[in-house]
């Protein structure tokens, strides 16, 4: 295997949600395989702005509520104001509410939609049509969930937005593979970040967990690092459309 496949260096990448979890592995592993970030966050990213350059490339610190689309047509400019052009978007940001099905409200409902799959797809559409000016290819990592594949319990507008993140992968790579454009989603596994961490602090929920992963741990954010360079990179050339399970073996079962 040719090393320079995994070579990011001079691409820059938009990644959301980068102060923690999740973003903040994809980020600094983005940044280790030589792109510049650009990170789109609500609090400070400071951890990840510091790791990004320990790792010799250059952070660009924005800050937008990715609740509402607004920000979007901004977050596009200021990128490419501050590096000239954008090569890889990931959309990482999300959120989860959690309640019985027969209590849920609208307001759970329509935040988790607008932050985990409305803002995914106008972020992706402002970015596409960025790639398609730069008349070069591009890639967009959509992260996924296991509840793209499962129906989960207790978290309606979750399950809904991470299963139309699977198929709104597919959408666009159908529509963008032609412009040169890979979309392609990662889905996780259960992962300790603090989305998860009402789960583990369940002692029956994280042993039931843990039971039925056949590695037998939970994942730890860097365990996202090697497949998000992968779909950053020239190894995945030929691969649109398709939803990457890095779970431990969770769908096997
Ligand atoms: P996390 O630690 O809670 O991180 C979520 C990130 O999203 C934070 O950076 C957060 O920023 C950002 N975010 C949330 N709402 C936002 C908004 N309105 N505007 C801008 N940014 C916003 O959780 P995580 O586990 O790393 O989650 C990252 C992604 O992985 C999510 O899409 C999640 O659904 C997905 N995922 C996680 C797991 C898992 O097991 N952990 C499994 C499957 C999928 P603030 O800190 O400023 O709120």
């Amino acid at each position: 295997m040719n090393a320079s496949l995994f070579d990011l260096s001079g691409k820059v990448a938009v990644v959301t949600g980068c102060n923690t979890g999740l973003g903040a592995a994809i980020a600094q592993a983005l940044a280790r395989a030589g792109c510049d970030i650009a990170g789109v966050n609500r609090s400070a990213p400071d951890q990840t702005a510091a790791a990004v350059q320990a790792a010799g490339r250059r952070y660009l610190d924005l800050r937008a509520d990715l609740s509402s689309i607004a920000p979007i047509s901004g977050i596009v400019r200021d990128t490419v104001q501050a590096y000239g052009r954008i090569d890889v978007l990931v959309n990482n940001a999300g959120i989860i509410r959690r309640n019985d099905a027969l209590d849920f409200t609208e307001e759970d409902w329509d935040a988790v939609l607008d932050v985990n799959l409305k803002s995914v797809f106008f972020l992706s559409q402002a970015v596409a049509r960025q790639f398609i000016a730069q008349d070069g290819p591009g890639k967009i990592i959509n992260i996924a969930s296991m509840l793209s594949f499962q129906g989960g319990i207790r978290v309606p507008s979750y399950t809904a937005a991470k299963s139309g993140v699977l198929g709104l992968t597919r959408l666009l790579a159908n529509e963008w593979a032609a412009r040169g454009i890979n979309v392609n989603a990662i889905a996780p596994g259960y992962i300790a970040t603090n989305n998860t961490a009402a789960l583990r602090g369940d002692a029956h929920r994280n042993r039931d967990i843990l039971d039925r992963i056949p590695a037998g741990r939970w994942g730890q954010p860097d365990d996202l690092a090697g497949p998000a360079v992968f779909l950053a990179s020239a190894a995945s050339d030929y691969m649109y459309g398709h939803t990457l399970a890095v779970d431990g073996g969770w769908l096997a079962r």
